[in-house]
């Protein structure tokens, strides 16, 4: 089964709506016409507008990188997925690591989000990965898997077409550390195994699956020759055009 590579960028909280004007500019320019992957842009919410339309008919998503499960309400501070939708995201990153370490994103939250996005049409991004603890303990299935289950909790097989998996060891986000090929793949493996179980044969064919944690121009090809690398999660590396362009323009 062949799956279309997704490559997407995760800006953090870095780049005004100005910054990401420019920074298209030049990496449009250096990336030209991909027409075999997918090239997202997770950016932050008040950019997403100014980079949408920078992105122009370019074929590049952008994304956000959190939303809020509800449609709207009494909520100081949060965003819903309707409104980075009309401002021209395409999809979300949900779960990631630094959501659940800093502002208490749990796994029914994230199950809750992903029902959001999918009700706003948005690809939904979710992210999945262990601690160097974990790790060390000989816990990484079991983390995985539980995050995993609570994660797509209530997700139904039919609606699983457009889910995309992150897996990003948290040990390895932003440290320089990166997972050897052996054990990504060993990892993507086992969550393909258990999409198999939570959604069966489709999905589990289907689905892509990312990995993320310091993934360089340099790291980047060995990773995604792996079957069941589908693509790249990318946050340092994807702050400056010509690094993130010379990882989605791998040589697959
Ligand atoms: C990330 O932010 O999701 C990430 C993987 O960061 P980095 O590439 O910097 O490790």
């Amino acid at each position: 089964m062949t799956r279309r590579p997704f490559l997407a960028g995760n800006w953090k909280m870095y780049k005004t709506g100005t910054e990401a004007k420019k920074y298209l500019g030049e990496f449009k320019a250096l990336v030209g016409t991909l027409s075999d992957r997918d090239v997202a842009l997770g950016v932050p919410a008040a950019a997403i507008r100014e980079a949408a339309d920078a992105a122009g008919g370019s074929g590049i998503l952008i994304g956000a990188q959190n939303i809020h499960f509800e449609k709207e309400g009494a909520f100081t501070g949060e965003i819903s997925a309707d409104m980075v939708k009309d401002a021209g995201a395409s999809f979300v990153i949900l779960g990631h690591s630094e959501r659940r370490q800093f502002f208490g994103d749990t796994d029914s939250w994230v199950s809750k989000k992903l029902r959001a996005a999918l009700g706003a049409s948005l690809i939904p991004v979710v992210c999945v990965g262990e601690s160097l603890a974990q790790r060390e303990a000989g816990k990484t299935n079991e983390l995985v898997e539980s995050q995993l289950k609570g994660s797509l909790e209530g997700l139904a097989p039919d609606e699983a077409g457009t889910l995309v998996i992150a897996y990003e060891p948290v040990w390895a986000i932003g440290t320089g550390k990166t997972a050897t090929t052996d054990q990504a793949q060993e990892v993507h493996l086992f969550i393909r195994k258990k999409l198999l179980e939570l959604l069966g044969e489709k999905a589990a064919a289907e689905t892509r699956i990312l990995y993320g944690g310091s993934v360089k121009p340099d790291n980047a090809k060995a990773l995604l020759a792996q079957p069941d690398i589908d693509g790249a999660l990318v946050g340092g590396a994807a702050l400056k055009p010509d690094s993130f362009a010379a990882i989605v323009k791998y040589d697959g």
